[in-house]
């Protein structure tokens, strides 16, 4: 049976990224070795990471005095990297989900944060739209898309100091103006690729303004001098990211795929709106997630949650129960994901629904 992968992540990758990676860890580029086995340092995978590099500056139209980096450690090194070299006295931070939570824990070790807004009081149902930036602060960071809570920040903000975005699970999914952040960061496995690769995007002359002394590996300026080759990256994760960009530029680039993500989100957004056993757990339309639809049981039906997630799971749903603190339902449909899978899950809804 087809398998329809909705898992929020590590998730869906396109056919090629994994057609191509299977290959190259048995015969990589022609060395007659597996990818898995060459070093970093041959012609071969300096040239993936020149191109990936290249691919990204040009898919997200990367201003010049930007560096790309591919690091290790997960978004979640980069709660802390981003503060370590960025925060001297006072950041102001977004509150729009747990990422973001666990953002301002890590920054709060190096100095002070201001939350600036936060949607907790609906369960990060909503983003704030009314803040102010104290004009003090370093950096205001953002998460664009709230993974768990299936919100997303869908324009880039105006705002009078520097702006650190946290886009793991939206990254290359619509145009961005990249001129617009100090600092992007992704964790791979969401929108590019396998896990253990950290996508970085970093404004140079944003860097080396702190105070404190950093530790080399910490630092984003000893991955720019060395070329996110300061160490053994992580050569496997960088190919698949590779294969993807590729992909994604043969697709037609992100201004293409993101008419392919609206029109997903809205054939899914207007089932939730449709189907009388299901709601949407975001009541604000443009608050709403292009990359991770959660959504619940109508309350009058609320007893046929796992009803429901059985019956969709025999039909080849993978992926779609929902995170413990929201409950219900998610359903991840990142760029890889095609519209045919979408319209399977709505199906599996309207059938549901006609049992009831
Ligand atoms: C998944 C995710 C993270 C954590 O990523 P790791 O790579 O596992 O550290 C952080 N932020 C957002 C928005 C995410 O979706």
């Amino acid at each position: 049976m087809k398998k329809h992968n909705f898992y929020a992540g590590p998730s869906i990758l396109p056919e090629f990224t994994k057609e191509k990676t299977a290959e190259a860890t048995m015969n990589f580029a022609g060395t007659g070795l597996s990818l898995m086995e060459v070093s970093h340092r041959s012609k071969e995978f300096v040239a993936v990471m020149d191109e990936a590099v290249a691919l990204v500056k040009e898919l997200m139209n990367v201003p010049e005095g930007y560096s790309v980096l591919f690091l290790q450690g997960g978004a979640s090194m980069q709660f802390l990297m981003a503060p370590y070299n960025l925060l001297n006295k006072k950041a102001a931070y977004l509150n729009t989900g747990a990422w973001s939570k666990k953002a301002i824990k890590e920054a709060r070790f190096f100095g002070e944060v201001a939350v600036v807004a936060t949607s907790e009081d609906k369960n990060f149902n909503y983003i704030p739209k009314t803040f102010e930036v104290p004009a003090d602060a370093d950096y205001l960071h953002i998460t664009t898309n709230n993974t768990i809570f299936g919100t997303e920040i869908l324009t880039d903000l105006d705002v009078s100091v520097p702006l650190i975005a946290d886009m793991s699970s939206d990254i290359l999914s619509r145009p961005m103006d990249v001129s617009k952040y100090d600092l992007i960061y992704a964790g791979a496995q969401k929108n590019l690729g396998p896990s253990g690769a950290t996508l970085v995007i970093v404004k140079n002359s944003a860097l080396g303004k702190v105070e404190r002394p950093i530790p080399t590996m910490l630092n984003y300026q000893t991955h720019i001098d060395n070329g996110s080759m300061f160490n053994t990256p992580s050569t496997l994760a960088v190919f698949g990211c590779l294969q993807t960009l590729i992909w994604l530029k043969d697709q037609g680039g992100v201004e293409a795929i993101e008419k392919v993500n609206i029109e997903k989100a809205t054939i899914l957004y207007d089932e939730l709106d449709r189907n009388k056993l299901f709601v949407s757990t975001v009541p604000i339309p443009e608050d709403r997630s292009r990359m991770n639809v959660t959504f619940v049981m109508a309350p009058e039906y609320s007893e046929l949650e796992k009803e429901f997630l059985d019956f969709a799971t025999v039909r080849g749903m993978v992926g779609i129960k929902g995170h413990r603190s929201v409950g219900g339902f998610r359903a991840s449909i990142y760029n890889a994901m095609p519209v045919s899978s979408v319209k399977a899950l709505v199906e599996t809804m309207q059938e549901f629904e006609k049992t009831k």
